[in-house]
């Protein structure tokens, strides 16, 4: 594996509240990395200087190799760093089609993984070993592995997003962000208010999206245990720093943890 986001001492303040310490972070390509911590640790303020929504005091964000702490949030989510926010902010009084495809507008043509070909194009590039799709065969071909993921969207997709469930909106909000074929996905709280069954059913879907196409994603969570399950690598963040980092398996192991550090 190598590494696709590389957080060096990164300190972030809102005038003279430090929210952010000397945070040093890296994500794996391929992986799924969790930041845990209570209300108020810092980690939306970490996702959205990642992508470009608050700027750093100091310190570096290195995305590829490319230092993107100076680089505006347009430019980040073309880069493929896309995020979904706290809350899902999805356009309510569009349909649901209509939202994903907003997600879309920052697809691009290029190669995809074999592995990521749905329907027609799963046929029609069944011979090829390596595959290069238009952006308008990436879009169709993302449409149809959003619905495939989530087979509800495709039953409402006439439907104005304000009609949906919470559970179903944050579908649409992961729905959406997937639309734009994201190098690294980037969630905060998608568990936030809802069911436990629907909880467990995004959480499969992340994972699964992890292993089948490989999808780098970075998820910020107080649902420790349960992220911890998907997780390959997790750090908590306690008022503005990391305390602890370790393999997933390792911190689900960790029975303290949760008492030392998760504040429930
Ligand atoms: P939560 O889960 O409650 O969103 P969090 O771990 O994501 O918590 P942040 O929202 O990043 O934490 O907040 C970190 C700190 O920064 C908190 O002390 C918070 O009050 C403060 N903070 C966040 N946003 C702002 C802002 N716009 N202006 C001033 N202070 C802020």
């Amino acid at each position: 594996m190598s590494e696709v986001l590389n957080i060096q001492h990164l300190s972030v303040s809102y005038g003279a509240i430090a929210a952010l310490k000397d945070v040093s972070i890296t994500v794996q390509k391929g992986s799924i990395t969790a930041i845990l911590g209570a209300n108020g640790g810092g980690k939306s303020t970490l996702l959205k200087t990642i992508s470009g929504l608050i700027p750093p005091k100091s310190g570096r964000i290195l995305f590829d190799g490319l230092d993107i702490s100076k680089v505006s949030a347009d430019k980040i989510t073309d880069m493929g760093i896309i995020h979904v926010p706290e809350g899902r902010q999805i356009f309510g009084e569009l349909t649901v089609l209509e939202n994903l495809m907003i997600g879309a507008f920052t697809a691009k043509e290029g190669p995809v993984n074999k592995a990521y070909l749905r329907g027609e194009f799963l046929q029609r590039y069944s011979d090829r070993e390596e595959v290069v799709l238009s952006r308008k065969e990436m879009i169709a071909n993302n449409l149809l592995r959003v619905y495939e993921y989530f087979p509800v969207l495709q039953e409402r997709k006439q439907q104005q997003a304000v009609s949906l469930s919470g559970g179903e909106q944050q579908m649409l909000a992961i729905g959406r962000a997937l639309m734009s074929t994201p190098q690294m996905l980037i969630l905060d709280e998608p568990s936030l208010g809802l069911a436990p069954l629907i909880v467990k059913s995004i959480f499969e879907i992340i994972a699964d999206l992890n292993k089948t196409i490989g999808l780098t994603v970075l998820i910020v969570e107080q649902n420790a245990l349960q992220t911890l399950q998907i997780a390959d690598y997790a750090y908590v963040l306690q008022v503005g720093r990391i305390v602890k980092s370790d393999k997933a398996s390792v911190l689900a192991k960790d029975t303290t943890l949760v008492e030392a550090y998760l504040g429930k």
